[in-house]
């Protein structure tokens, strides 16, 4: 049974043609004047309803991280909803998966990942902060760098996790409608190394080949994956050399790596810190470090899920828990604070980072709902 709600006559099309306007603005990474675009516009809906906004620059290239809050006469801890704004797809991508409905699916780049969960979030608490204040303040982040690592925003991410009693992210729903609530932490790796140039043909004894350095190291970053403990490593460039005929002076690589545990983490960056030269007369010149830590499924998730499983049945559908997924979000940093957190409560679809990306039309009413109902939760009946 669904519970009345000031949604209820929210029909799919109002929201399709909504979360439409949000696709029709192209936020690819790193393009500021396209993002200020789309932020304007959410910002724009926001201070329609009453919402106070703030934009803060990030980086020199002042892309807009913007904050949408719903202020309460209480002091209380806020709950921290975080939502990114740009998506993976390079201008033009548009052309190629125009924005259409064909059956139960809304096509579009971006929309699955994840304009629609940012736009259900921004209405619902549109709509609940038009009837009155909260008991506890809302915070919604419109984070403008996700997928490239959220680099600029970590910062501002985590200052107002601190302040936060619990993070909702709106990022993708999983297959099945499925909620995240354990992700892996992500790494990088950058090994460069320095060897010693020479003719190929004339004095090949000589060199000291960096490709060939590299290439033991990066057989050796490969060996570290262990599907059974969840640890990955893959070596996704390599670059070096000059000719064919020169022994080559330098040669570098770039992997990612994914771990589960704060533990492996550590554990894995104390072994790539202690790579070591295979070939004599080599330098090697190593870079790690985490990009985002790792989301672990804490105890006192169960209550925030629990709470949200309630509301979701309410908003007439189940909602079950992914298994631990690879990919990170922003939901990684709040985790890793401690703050209980909540991942991939944004809208149903599929293929994500694709030109099939799409959201499931009828999906939409329900998660507003589940959103306007969570939110009251959360920050409106919230008696402590
Ligand atoms: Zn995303």
């Amino acid at each position: 049974m669904t519970q009345a709600s000031p949604l209820d006559d929210v029909r799919p099309q109002a929201l399709v043609a909504g979360i439409g306007e949000w696709i029709a603005f192209e936020t690819p990474p790193h393009d500021e004047p396209h993002l200020r675009a789309l932020a304007e516009l959410a910002a724009h809906q926001a201070r329609q309803a009453g919402l106070r906004t703030e934009f803060i620059p990030l980086g020199e290239a002042r892309l807009p991280l913007v904050r949408i809050v719903a202020d309460s006469p209480s002091a209380q801890k806020a709950v921290l909803v975080l939502a990114h704004y740009d998506t993976v797809h390079p201008l033009g991508s548009l052309e190629r998966n125009r924005p259409r409905i064909e059956g139960e699916r809304m096509f579009g780049p971006g929309s699955y990942d994840m304009k629609a969960g940012a736009y259900l979030a921004l209405q619902a608490l549109a709509a609940l902060y038009r009837e009155a204040p909260p008991a506890r303040p809302v915070e919604l982040l419109l984070v403008p760098d996700e997928e490239t690592g959220s680099r600029l925003s970590r910062a501002t991410i985590e200052a107002r996790g601190r302040d936060a009693a619990v993070a909702l992210v709106a990022e993708p729903a999983r297959s099945g409608g499925h909620c995240v609530t354990s992700r892996k932490g992500t790494g990088f790796v950058q090994v460069t190394a320095m060897g010693r140039p020479s003719h190929a043909g004339v004095e090949h004894a000589k060199g000291r080949s960096a490709i060939r350095e590299i290439a033991h190291q990066a057989l050796a970053l490969e060996a570290m994956t262990d599907y059974a403990q969840g640890i990955t490593f893959n070596v996704g460039r390599i670059e070096g050399g000059t000719n064919r005929n020169v022994v080559p002076e330098r040669a570098s690589l770039l992997a990612d790596f994914r771990v589960v545990t704060s533990d492996q983490a550590e554990r894995v960056l104390r072994l790539v810190g202690a790579l070591a030269p295979v070939t004599e007369d080599v330098k090697l010149e190593v870079q790690a470090g985490l990009n985002r830590p790792p989301f672990e499924r804490a105890p006192h998730v169960e209550a925030l899920l629990r709470q949200a499983q309630r509301v979701a049945l309410r908003s007439g559908f189940p909602l079950d828990e992914a298994p631990l997924t690879g990919g990170g979000s922003d939901g990684n940093f709040t985790a890793a604070l401690g703050v209980p957190t909540l991942d991939g409560l944004g809208a149903e679809g599929d293929g994500a980072h694709t030109l099939h990306e799409h959201i499931l039309v009828a999906s939409l009413p329900q998660r507003l709902r589940f959103w306007h109902g969570l939110l009251r939760d959360l920050a409106w009946d919230a008696s402590s």
